[in-house]
């Protein structure tokens, strides 16, 4: 096995990164080495490697935490993998176990947790070492390309959805049908939700329309709110906003049906973090109003037997590695259309 690897790396925040040969990671106890078949390009990585979160990422970085590929090496006392299994990396790299909140499964707020392509070296690279406790089994006939958005845009959206509390039969707005929206509609529909889909562009509509949305709300009209209201005779029960304007999460409460709960899913960042919202609304329809951060180890297995199961596609475009700054100006100017996934092997 080579003692190198080519990467992607970021050295400084906002200057970018760049196409180099790294020593290739070694594995530590309870850690695999994986050989890198595909690592999907997020938004989240864009934040990264700009600095726009706090705290900043542990550099020198390797962005990327939708990846799969082959477990290479396994490290001292790993038991959950084989040698030549396929194996999935989701975003929440490790989380303590012992805390408050991993008791409860709620491992997603673990105070200590660490992040892959962030606070850990992710998968912009031939290889990458993670835990194997928190990797995800990639059943032998999934493409691994098309699967590698499942393990945080997937994921992401599925437990937004069940935080919602909706149940079959009833409805559940998305708002924002972009690289998670057009995703959400898919585990909606796979879940027997029925689904009205908001957004402001006429492309992205006749998208969610194609993927089985009943009701399509244009944005940009008067009232949303009502508009969805009216359509769907009294509000939806669960929303989910995916969406990177403030407006749309002030307007996902007006969807509601009273008693009705939106998820919060998307991170706009920036000026757009803050929301305007009718305490008079909250109170009286006894709104729910919660946030969702990626998933469980639980949300990361079911969300990838639905996509396993061909329920859920992610809208896919691969890219070399060495396309990653094109990439992101793309992304930044709003042109990607679902996921650019990096083919790295
Ligand atoms: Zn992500
Ligand atoms: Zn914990």
């Amino acid at each position: 096995m080579p003692k190198t690897m080519k990467a992607a790396v970021l050295h400084k925040i906002g200057d970018g990164l760049k196409i180099e040969t790294v020593a290739r990671p070694a594995t530590g106890p309870g850690e695999v080495l994986i050989r890198v078949t595909a690592c999907g390009v997020c938004h989240s990585d864009l934040h990264a490697i700009e600095g726009d979160w706090t705290p900043h990422p542990a550099l020198p970085l390797i962005p990327g935490h939708e990846v799969t590929g082959h477990v290479e090496e396994l490290g001292a006392g790993v038991t959950e993998f084989a040698k030549g299994d396929r194996i999935g990396v989701p975003w929440m790299f490790w989380s303590c176990g012992t805390c408050e909140f991993c008791l409860q499964g709620m491992e997603t707020i673990c105070l200590k947790t660490e992040a892959t392509g962030y606070s850990k070296p992710g998968g912009y690279a031939e290889y990458m070492v993670a835990p194997a406790a928190f990797c995800g089994h990639i059943p032998d006939h999934v493409d691994m390309y098309a699967i590698a958005p499942i393990l945080c845009a997937g994921v992401t959206t599925y437990r937004g959805l069940k935080r919602t509390g909706a149940k079959p039969g009833q409805w559940l707005a998305v708002i924002g049908i972009g690289g998670l929206g057009h995703i959400a509609i898919q585990y909606a529909r796979a879940m027997g939700l029925r689904v009205a889909a908001i957004d402001v562009s006429d492309e992205k509509l006749a998208h969610a329309k194609r993927l089985g949305a009943e009701i399509l709300v244009d944005a940009r009209g008067n009232d949303p709110g009502a508009e969805v209201k009216e359509k769907t005779g009294g509000g939806a029960h669960g929303a989910v906003v995916t969406a990177v304007s403030a407006r749309a999460f002030e307007q996902s409460v007006t969807m509601l049906r009273p008693a009705g709960a939106v998820s919060f899913i998307g991170l706009p960042g920036g000026d757009a973090d803050q929301i305007r919202l009718s305490i008079g609304q909250i109170v009286n329809g006894e709104y729910s109003i919660r946030g969702s951060n990626v998933g469980t180890r639980q949300d990361l297995n079911e969300a990838v037997a639905f996509a396993a199961r061909g329920q859920v596609n992610a809208d896919i475009e691969t890219q070399p590695l060495e396309n990653i700054s094109a990439i992101f100006a793309r992304m930044k100017k709003g042109d990607i259309r679902g996921r650019v996934v990096l083919a790295i092997s």
